[in-house]
């Protein structure tokens, strides 16, 4: 038996991602097994010793099939403390698209199995109202056009600056905020999502990324009741590390943090952030 790091088992996931369907039902299970600390196919015990702490607020979902921009694109985002899936073809874009709850989805027009403007026309068709940033080739303006008409909130033509697909992905889940600027704020605490920086009376607080995340996601969400077990579900990378009720704690100390009336519980329901400046 060999071990692998968290950084290699997550690679090690990411290549059986790149077999389709079947990389997806592998990497559920491998998920799965990885909860109980053991991966059967390749008899891996990985190190999830410091993941199972590993909070993001913002979970994207990048539908790409070429590995190198692909991997490119989700390191770039990880980097800036979202949680990050990658889909290979149109088919795994449109089941996770489908079932998980992804605050934007970057969308590749030509992906295999079935092309964005497809899953795009299917994933609204199905009610399904999540930020949709598609990716284009350069000279192709009749596909912005399509993939705008069909339900895309904006574009971006390869190749493109990581910088700026940052910054658009950062403004469509501000948007769906309903927030025009990058900084949130309420009372004497201000969050500027360009950076995570918190302040408290204009002095920088130090926050965990688990506290970050948090409290992003409720910034995100001011005026709107968010349960345990929502945040939960998007602030964790893997799904076996979901637990709700580590979310409590987390508030815990934010309110230690920032103020007591900063986040508002509603007993028994979740937690919100009222108005916001
Ligand atoms: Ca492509």
């Amino acid at each position: 038996m060999s071990w692998l790091s968290n950084e290699e088992h997550n690679r090690w996931i990411d290549a059986t991602c790149r077999g389709g369907w079947h990389g997806l039902l592998f990497r559920e299970t491998a998920a799965f097994d990885c909860h109980k600390r053991l991966c059967p196919v390749t008899h891996i015990r990985p190190n999830f010793a410091t993941s199972r702490n590993y909070a993001r607020s913002m979970r994207i979902l990048i539908a790409e099939d070429e590995p190198v921009l692909a991997s490119q694109l989700k390191k770039t985002l990880v980097s800036e403390g979202l949680t990050v899936d990658v889909a290979v073809d149109g088919a795994e874009a449109q089941y996770l698209g489908e079932t998980e709850p992804y605050d934007v989805i970057i969308l590749d027009l030509g992906l295999p199995i079935r092309d964005g403007l497809t899953v795009l026309k299917n994933l609204r068709s199905g009610g399904n109202d999540t930020a949709i940033l598609i990716l284009t080739a350069r000279n192709d303006w009749t596909d912005r056009v399509d993939g705008l008409d069909a339900g895309a909130d904006d574009y971006l033509t390869k190749p493109f600056h990581m910088a700026e697909l940052s910054a658009r992905v950062r403004a469509l889940i501000r948007r769906k905020a309903g927030k025009a600027t990058p900084v949130f704020t309420k009372d004497d605490v201000t969050f500027d999502t360009r950076n995570n920086q918190v302040t408290v009376q204009g002095v920088p607080t130090n926050l965990t990324s688990q506290e970050i995340a948090v409290l992003s996601y409720l910034f995100h969400n001011s005026g709107r009741l968010v349960s345990r077990t929502e945040l939960s579900d998007h602030i964790y990378q893997h799904e076996g590390d979901r637990d709700s009720n580590t979310i409590a704690v987390f508030v815990n100390r934010l309110r230690k943090k920032l103020g007591s009336n900063l986040i508002e519980t509603v007993r028994g329901r979740g937690y919100v952030i009222k108005a916001t400046a």
